[in-house]
């Protein structure tokens, strides 16, 4: 197919990317952008009271082991070196997570080293005949039960709405479990904070001549569009007319105030009874400025209405039955791209957007010149 002139629905991270690398190769992209901003829920803005850039929807922090994406971020933006850490309040004490050493030491109020920490949780878990298929069955195969209510039980139920016998394991095992002192909170070679913040990185993504970027502008169709490359959510493309996909969205509570008002980026809440997950104060991510004020923002999880901002996709049996059914629907269609993390239906960190993204530009790519099939999905859904 001669295709020339592509549509990309969505100027997140993902329709950002794919619009710049099909503008490099010669085609015209037209963007919309239903926001008055660029780069989704990762953007950033800057508080015109205290000057602190505050992470609007939500704490956003880059990290990968993808040598090409760290490389692509770093041609847009200058990343500051950053090192994520979270404290979590269990009834009136702070602790240190993701589960280390110092987590352990103080939860049992014991004085353990690296292998005697590990022989002693170890003895503790408990595990399934076969894998774990739960997120509770992970967590006690993994830690154990007095670790996992303390930290895990009250905070999922919150996140996500439904007992952690209900969950899948998968979202356990995006945190790691170390015996040693290191609290990084992520495991990854390359870590970082955009200096000017995300929107201006997706700014400078989006800046080539021939990206065309209409923000405030829902995409409506557009019967010219040769190709269109769709970031929305996929049960909306159709009109929600086989119902619905599950999503939890956030709530967030935004609050100025003097000095600061805790000592880490982003405080959890393990109680089940303490309504917020966790409180995010913006300076923290920017330890290179200085602010007398600070911002700070309560963050609570809820279902998704009709009218809500989607956040995290559920993935339960039910939605995933009616994944599919969306995915067929999709297969059935032709001159569309769905792509990222609303286009697909997956939860996916900003690193791994971006490697879906110019995979997909290249598999887009590739079809226009040998007259293939456009790809349907920039990753499978299902997967
Ligand atoms: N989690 C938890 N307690 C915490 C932090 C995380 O139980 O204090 C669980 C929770 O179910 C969450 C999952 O671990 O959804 C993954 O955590 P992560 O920090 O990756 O979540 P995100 O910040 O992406 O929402």
């Amino acid at each position: 197919m001669a295709v020339d002139r592509v549509i990309v629905a969505g100027a997140g991270l993902s329709g950002a990317v794919l619009a710049r690398e099909l503008a490099e190769a010669g085609l015209g992209v037209t963007v919309f952008e239903s926001r008055d901003h660029v780069a989704g829920n990762c953007h950033t803005a800057r508080d015109p009271e205290t000057g602190v850039l505050v992470h609007v929807y939500g704490p956003h922090i880059f990290h990968t082991d993808d040598a090409e994406v760290w490389d692509y971020v770093n041609a847009h933006a200058r990343f500051m070196p950053y090192r994520h850490t979270v404290r979590t309040t269990v009834g009136d004490r702070v602790f240190s997570l993701p589960v280390n050493l110092a987590t352990i030491n103080a939860l049992f109020g014991l004085d353990m080293t690296p292998d005697e920490a590990e022989a002693f949780v170890r003895a503790r878990t408990v595990q399934p005949d076969g894998p774990p298929r739960t997120f509770e069955e992970q967590a006690l195969a993994m830690i154990g039960p007095e670790l996992y209510e303390a930290f895990f039980k009250g905070y999922t139920q919150k996140q996500w709405g439904v007992h952690p016998r209900d969950l899948p394991a998968a979202i356990l095992k995006r945190l790691p479990v170390r015996f040693t002192a290191d609290d990084s909170y992520f495991p990854h070679r390359f870590e970082g904070i955009p200096k000017d913040g995300y929107t201006a990185m997706v700014a400078s993504i989006l800046d080539h001549p021939g990206v065309d970027l209409h923000l405030s502008t829902p995409f409506d169709g557009d019967p010219d569009a040769a190709h269109l490359v769709y970031t929305g959510p996929l049960d909306a493309y159709f009109g929600h007319r086989l119902g619905r996909l599950g999503y939890r969205t956030l709530d967030f509570e935004h609050h100025r105030a003097e000095g600061r008002v805790q000592d880490c980026a982003v405080m959890n809440f393990g109680d089940v009874d303490v309504p917020q997950t966790r409180i995010t104060e913006h300076k923290h991510f920017a330890p290179w400025e200085r602010h007398d004020r600070t911002v700070w923002t309560r963050e609570r999880a809820r279902d998704c209405g009709p009218d809500d901002i989607p956040y995290y996709p559920i993935r339960l049996v039910r939605e995933k039955a009616l994944l599919a059914d969306y995915v067929a629907l999709a297969r059935s269609e032709t001159g569309v791209t769905f792509a990222g993390r609303l286009g697909t239906y997956r939860y996916l960190d900003m690193d791994r957007c971006i490697r879906e993204a110019l995979d997909c530009a290249r598999a887009i790519l590739a079809a226009r010149r040998d007259g293939a099939p456009m790809p349907v999905f920039s990753a499978p859904p299902l997967g």
